[in-house]
């Protein structure tokens, strides 16, 4: 496949990408214009060799396998896991809120974003809604307002003192975003304008009142290339959508009939452990139902590899010494391998060696990562996977810079060079082993 092709597969993945829920319905949507087939966890299953399904959970996560032949039903899986989530600002359940003539809008911080970077964005919203219809039965649907409705203006410079900016923002204080002037707004309730603003999404099954929430702000500007030679790429969500997209689309366009699975987690940048998070019952359970008999199942998992796709930390040309000397990813250098000696990354010797084997086969380079030691070591889910399934796991990603940030950058060769090599791995003969 082509860079500028993938590239722009990948811009549109993101556009439609705004929330945890909307990336499951873009891959759910992929999938099954690839011939997947949906399945529900509330309802009994009855799998056939040579298929191909997908299984959604809270609407956020997703499990999606295909399977090989009659006779290697319990071959080895080749298996890809990601994140849906992102890191970011999430509406409080009641989110009206008045001051100075203002309303706003309160929001809770989801994981770690780089909150400076959330100040003077025009920022939309999208995630689910849920209300009662007009036959008062419990519906939900996804929305996205699209359009710049928020705000979070900086303190001007004139009115701050260095003291207090150099502390970053307060937390609780001076996040809240603006989101109409109540003079010229009668019904500034949120939840009214809400409904309005998402009539036509809801038009089918029209909310007659609004429950609960789960809105993310998002930042609407759309991915771009930058650079010279249009070397780079930024962009929100690139953590861990990038890797979502790039999963997903191999996983549609490995034709062979094989064991394989993608997973995707919500909830990873809060910690994993929800219902649709890594450290729930959602692969186990799955697995089980794949291959009913435990030791089946057993003898599968241990002859089956699992690459962890998340992104990883590119050397910052104005902060090079955050990186470890020897240990410098650079972008559009090929996917980088992350180890951590204190198994924050579930990459083994063994399993690093596994995929710097498969890199050679597809002819791409790998680079290294490890933190420097004077740094906390971030995580991914690949650690609690391979601990649950006891899987050999490697974690891969590619290069970015400003994790966290509302726009993130990455090489505009680096979705390529994450995909051939996935690629790869999910197409090719013979799963590469080592011995007991
Ligand atoms: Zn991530």
């Amino acid at each position: 496949m082509l860079q500028t092709t993938l590239n722009q597969k990948l811009f549109e993945f993101l556009r439609q990408s705004t929330s945890p829920f909307h990336a499951a319905r873009t891959m759910a949507r992929m999938l099954r214009e690839a011939g997947f087939e949906q399945l529900f966890e509330d309802q009994r299953w009855s799998l056939q060799p040579e298929q191909r399904y997908f299984v959604l959970r809270d609407q956020a996560s997703l499990i999606a396998f295909t399977l090989a032949g009659p006779d290697s039903l319990t071959a080895a899986y080749r298996m890809l896991g990601t994140h849906t989530d992102s890191p970011g600002l999430l509406l409080k359940p009641r989110p009206d809120i008045s001051a100075n003539d203002f309303a706003q809008t309160g929001v809770e911080i989801y994981g770690s974003p780089l909150l400076s970077t959330w100040f003077d964005r025009d920022l939309s919203l999208a995630g689910r809604m849920t209300g009662l219809d007009s036959q008062g039965q419990l519906v939900s649907h996804l929305v996205d307002i699209q359009r710049p409705v928020l705000m979070i203006p900086s303190l001007a410079i004139h009115l701050d003192r260095n003291l207090e900016r150099s502390a970053g923002p307060d937390r609780q204080k001076h996040l809240t975003p603006i989101f109409s002037q109540n003079s010229t707004h009668d019904e500034h309730s949120f939840y009214q304008w809400l409904l309005t603003e998402t009539a036509e999404e809801t038009k089918s099954i029209p909310l007659e009142s609004i429950l609960n929430t789960s809105l993310f702000c998002y930042d609407p500007q759309p991915p771009a290339l930058f650079g010279a030679h249009d070397e780079f790429i930024s962009g929100a969500r690139l953590d861990n959508q990038l890797s979502c997209f790039v999963a997903a689309l191999a996983l549609t366009q490995a034709q062979t009939r094989q064991n394989r699975l993608l997973i995707c987690s919500n909830h990873e940048e809060v910690g994993s452990t929800s219902r649709s998070g890594a450290d729930s019952s959602f692969l186990q359970a799955i697995m089980a139902r794949i291959i009913p008999d435990q030791t089946d199942r057993q003898c599968c998992l241990n002859r089956s590899l699992l690459i962890s796709l998340d992104n990883a930390h590119a050397v910052h040309p104005n902060h090079s010494d955050r990186h470890d000397p020897s240990h410098q990813p650079q972008l559009n250098q090929g996917p980088v391998i992350k180890h951590n000696a204190g198994q924050r990354y579930a990459t083994s010797d063994l399993s690093a060696a596994l995929i710097k084997q498969l890199a050679r086969g597809a002819n791409i380079k790998t680079q290294d990562f490890v933190m420097r030691n004077d740094l906390a070591c971030g995580s991914t889910i690949g650690p609690r996977l391979s601990a649950q399934l006891g899987i050999r796991t490697a974690d891969i990603g590619a290069p970015t810079l400003a994790m966290h940030s509302i726009r993130e950058t990455t090489g505009s060769q680096d979705p390529l060079q994450l995909y051939q090599l996935i690629h790869h791995f999910l197409i090719r003969d013979q799963l590469p082993t080592i011995a007991h």
